[in-house]
């Protein structure tokens, strides 16, 4: 600790180094650095402590506030993303405005870099020094207190997204439901058991689903887009496509007559995984909510050649339900919050030609297996080729497609291992002296009842090769493996090349990240991580929050995750919304933009830059003006504006130079003299 007399200085900082346990003082000396810091202009106090961040660390500064009369405070630790506001609080505490606080990251930004601890005790004195000389320029601001509007929006109806809506709901809070399908349900809706205790999926999700239909304080949007949306924390201005069903959901009573009567049938059915065709006027799957069906205009025979309207000639109801005419209509939404639970996609098996998928007619995905095994699926809920006919006598299961392989993604899926078990399960259960062999290459099973459920299969008499499989062909060599699949494995627990040939082919792909999930986070003004996934706050301490305040995320469009999991966190993201929406009023950071009015050029050029639409322009006196409320403090407009004259509140040019002119006065200057 070094402490001197500073009469002579306007400002009185405090600068405290952290060890951060040994992350940081392993690599950085911060006893020099802290005693270094003691020496430089201004600073009163200069301290290093084990972990700044614990009660009694955080007491250390708001004892020297007091007793040392502090007006400035510089700490020298971790991330500001960790602990910012733990620093501002405890300078508040003890009198002291918290925007006079300044944090430097000596650890991500040094000690976690390298090795060289001359070069990271040097590089410290310098990221502190940045740090003392731009606090001396920082001004105390008062946070801006923001209302919040008690509606939340929820995009994607899956099994997270539900969870979300209703939790919202049941706490007497208006939601949005925004489901791009015809019916919400998601992924869950085309599972047929859920692993590990197989209830069976559609009994689970189903009552989920009506509930969401039937509640009071659920608005649901199926058949519906996210087009723009505006605004901040509190106060978010939506723009919603809801596209035509030509069906009128106030006429139409779902019954099915339209269905039945429309002649044609031609249409690859998603929800069945691509294994079924459905009609052009259609309900994804029996048990769909909302009821109504919808027309698929492109393949629909009236849209294209003026002739049919079958549909319309049978729907029974007065005033007739089908209306070709619809349009899609342009919502506008206003909510405080906004979660997105958007889900995940299944792994192109096709992009690894070596199994086969596509070529080969009887190599299944899981999803596929899933609609099969399923009794309300394409084959009845029976287990057959893709002949729809013969029963499998031997069923390989491959995992890890797509996943832990450098070519596809490097990460592991996490529920794929115990679906392949599952499937493993269902096959033992319905073709009991079927053979069936499951290709792993670790067993992944962590979660309550997950590897008990794997000793189970191991008594069931699956036979478990632990290797990744090279290929899957049709290859036969001898007369015994005519019309078998070829599965060519390295066994690497008894180290030998194994062909074992099968009837059927079961991929267990990996999850990946929606399609589109980029222009998704650019729309909600939110990030994406180099997999795809949606971007969280922080991976262990705030997984269901994101960068952007009010913008939460759960379930799987944040990375994989089973049933469980998704709902956990659409429980979270709706508790996080409900705390926010109960208080009635946040508080947010005052950086935020302001232009000049005297010297404002008038150019405009500012007015288009801003992401969040927070710049106006006044006609009549020929100057832009920042909203203050609109504003998120992001700089687009003080770095665009060429007379200079946006100032960005707590990031002014005095406060970056000053910083800068410190990290850049370096060391040389010390060796020097040395
Ligand atoms: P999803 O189910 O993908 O739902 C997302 C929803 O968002 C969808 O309805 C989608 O249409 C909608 N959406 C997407 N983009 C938009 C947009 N831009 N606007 C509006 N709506 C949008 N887990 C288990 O726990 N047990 C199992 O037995 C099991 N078996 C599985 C078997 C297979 C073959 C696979 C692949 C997965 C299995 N899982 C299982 C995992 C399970 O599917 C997921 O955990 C779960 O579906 C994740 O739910 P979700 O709501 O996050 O995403
Ligand atoms: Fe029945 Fe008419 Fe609705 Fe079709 S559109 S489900 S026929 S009420
Ligand atoms: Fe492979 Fe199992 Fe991970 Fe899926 S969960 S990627 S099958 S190790
Ligand atoms: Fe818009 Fe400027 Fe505020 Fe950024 S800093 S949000 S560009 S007004």
């Amino acid at each position: 600790m070094t402490e001197k007399s500073n009469s002579e200085n306007k400002e009185r900082v405090g600068v405290y180094v952290c060890h951060c346990g040994t992350n940081i003082s392993k690599v950085v000396d911060v006893e020099e650095v802290a005693r270094w810091a003691g020496e430089q202009p201004n600073v009163e106090v200069a301290r290093d402590y084990k972990f700044m961040c614990s009660s009694l660390g955080q007491e250390l500064i708001e004892q020297d506030i007091k007793e040392k009369g502090l007006t400035r405070v510089v700490c020298a630790s971790c991330s500001p993303h960790m602990h910012e506001k733990t620093f501002r609080t405890a300078c508040e505490r003890a009198g002291l405005n918290p925007f006079l606080f300044e944090m430097t990251n000596i650890r991500e930004h040094d000690s976690w870099i390298t090795d060289d601890k001359v070069a990271a005790t040097a590089k410290a004195k310098s990221l502190v020094r940045g740090s003392i000389d731009r606090v001396i320029h920082h001004e105390p601001l008062e946070q801006i207190p923001v209302e919040i509007n008690p509606n939340t929006l929820v995009v994607g109806g899956g099994i997270a997204g539900i969870t979300s809506a209703l939790e919202l709901a049941d706490a007497g809070y208006h939601v949005y439901l925004v489901e791009r399908e015809p019916s919400i349900g998601g992924h869950m809706a085309q599972l047929d058991k859920t692993f590990p205790t197989l209830d069976c999926s559609a009994c689970i999700l189903t009552p989920k689903m009506v509930d969401v239909a039937q509640h009071d304080n659920i608005t649901l949007l199926t058949w519906s887009e996210v087009e723009k949306v505006d605004g901040y924390l509190g106060n978010f201005s939506v723009t919603v496509r809801k596209k035509a069903r030509y069906v009128n959901e106030e006429h139409c009573t779902g019954c099915g007559i339209c269905i039945e009567k429309c002649p044609f049938k031609e249409v690859d059915e998603v929800f069945e995984a691509g294994m079924g065709t459905r009609k052009v006027i259609y309900r994804p799957f029996p048990q769909a909510v909302p009821k109504y069906p919808v027309i698929d205009k492109e393949n629909c025979v009236y849209f294209k050649t003026g002739k049919c309207k079958a549909c319309e000639k049978f729907c029974p109801t007065e005033p007739n339900s089908i209306e070709f005419d619809q349009e899609d209509e342009i919502l506008q939404i206003d909510v405080g919050n906004i979660i997105l639970a958007t889900g995940y996609d299944l792994f192109d098996s096709k992009r690894i030609p070596q199994y086969g998928y596509g070529k080969l007619d009887n190599v299944f995905t899981g999803l596929e297996f899933e609609r099969m095994v399923n009794a309300a699926g394409p084959t009845d809920g029976k287990i057959v080729l893709r002949d729809k006919e013969s029963t499998p006598k031997s069923v390989g299961i491959v995992h890890c497609v797509g996943s832990r392989d450098e070519n596809y993604h490097k990460y592991c899926s996490k529920v794929c291992c115990m679906y392949s078990l599952k499937f493993a399960h269902l096959v033992h259960e319905r073709i009991p002296d079927a053979e069936i062999y499951d290709f792993y290459i670790d067993m992944r099973t962590p979660g309550k009842g997950y590897e008990e459920f794997y000793n189970r299969l191991l008594e069931e008499g699956t036979h478990f090769i632990r290797g990744k499989v090279a290929e899957v062909t049709d290859a036969a060599r001898i007369p015994e493996e005519e019309g078998k699949l070829i599965i060519q494995v390295e066994d690497t627990l008894i180290g030998k090349q194994r062909r074992i040939p099968v009837d059927m082919v079961i991929l267990s792909s990996a999850m990946e990240a929606r399609a589109g999930s980029k222009e998704v986070s650019q729309l909600f003004k939110m990030g994406c991580d180099f997999d795809g996934f949606f971007t969280e706050r922080h991976p262990k301490l705030d997984p269901v929050a994101t960068m952007t305040d009010g913008i939460l995320i759960a379930g799987a469009c944040q990375g994989p995750k089973d049933v469980p999991e998704s709902v956990s966190q659409g429980a979270a993201a709706a508790a996080r919304v409900a705390g926010l929406i109960s208080r009635g009023t946040v508080m947010m950071e005052p950086v935020r933009a302001s232009i000049d009015q005297e010297a404002c050029s008038g150019c405009k050029i500012c007015n288009n830059m801003c992401p969040f639409n927070a710049i106006i322009f006044h006609e009549d006196r020929k100057v832009s003006e920042v909203i203050t409320a609109l504003c998120q403090g992001c700089g687009t407009c003080v770095a665009a504006c060429p007379s200079g004259v946006i100032t960005g509140a707590h990031f002014t040019n005095d406060q970056l130079f000053a910083q800068i002119e410190g990290v850049l006065w370096d060391m040389s200057a010390e060796k020097a003299s040395a």
